[in-house]
């Protein structure tokens, strides 16, 4: 089964990813997730990939088209995977197609989760991370001693591309470069489009309905 999630930054493709993915046990597949840890441990793709993200700016399409088809290659994608970030352009769209099309693999789902771009501002602005990979927010979700995580003890942390003018500018990207996927996937038959305002667990549950 292959799933793509689109929606804002912000929106919660993340968590839904995970969820999917330990409910279908398939890789969960996040570009941001796989610039960052280039970035920590300071490769060549971190080192070009920290110029872009750090303005909130999109990686350019061919270094990302390249990681994810080597990524989708690997023996653990065979029954399939989700995408939580990519595709983000047209361009990175139509290259999946093909990369799928070698792998004799087709695209099940396409989940569009839906927010408010002022609930992606108030999200992004006050979500903490923990390097374990646990993610907090302020006042949604909020650790139980202040900026320390309730599963491993560490300190949060604030991403660097969550501050306001960042934020903006991402926002900004996803409007340009990434909606026009929504019909692009809906000419094809494969949007379906989730409500992503309510909790994790009430969005979770309507992901599941709709898949079945
Ligand atoms: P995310 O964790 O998905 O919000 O991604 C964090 C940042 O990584 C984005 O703001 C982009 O700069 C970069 N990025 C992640 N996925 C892509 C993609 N598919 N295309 C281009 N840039 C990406």
């Amino acid at each position: 089964m292959v799933i793509i999630l689109l929606g804002a930054p912000g929106s919660g493709k993340g968590t839904q990813a995970k969820m999917l993915s330990s409910k279908f046990s398939i890789p969960h597949i996040s570009t941001g997730d796989i610039f960052r840890k280039n970035i920590k441990e300071n490769t060549l793709l971190g080192q070009r990939a920290k110029m872009y993200i750090d303005k909130g700016q999109l990686v350019p399409d061919k270094v990302t088209c390249e990681i994810v088809d080597d990524r989708i290659n690997m023996e653990d994608c065979k029954q399939g995977f989700i995408l939580d970030g990519f595709p983000r352009t047209i361009f990175q769209a139509d290259e999946l197609e093909i990369m799928l099309k070698k792998k004799v693999q087709d695209i099940d789902y396409v989940l569009n989760i839906i927010i408010s771009d002022q609930n992606v501002i108030t999200r992004l602005s006050g979500r903490r991370m923990c390097s374990c990979g646990q993610i907090y927010h302020i006042d949604r979700n909020p650790t139980k001693v202040d900026e320390i995580c309730d599963i491993c003890g560490e300190n949060t942390y604030i991403r660097d591309d969550d501050q306001p003018n960042t934020i903006k500018t991402r926002l900004q990207a996803y409007h340009q470069a990434t909606k026009p996927l929504e019909d692009y996937y809906f000419q094809k038959g494969l949007l379906l489009e989730i409500n992503g305002e309510p909790t994790p667990k009430e969005v979770f549950d309507e992901v599941v309905s709709v898949i079945n």
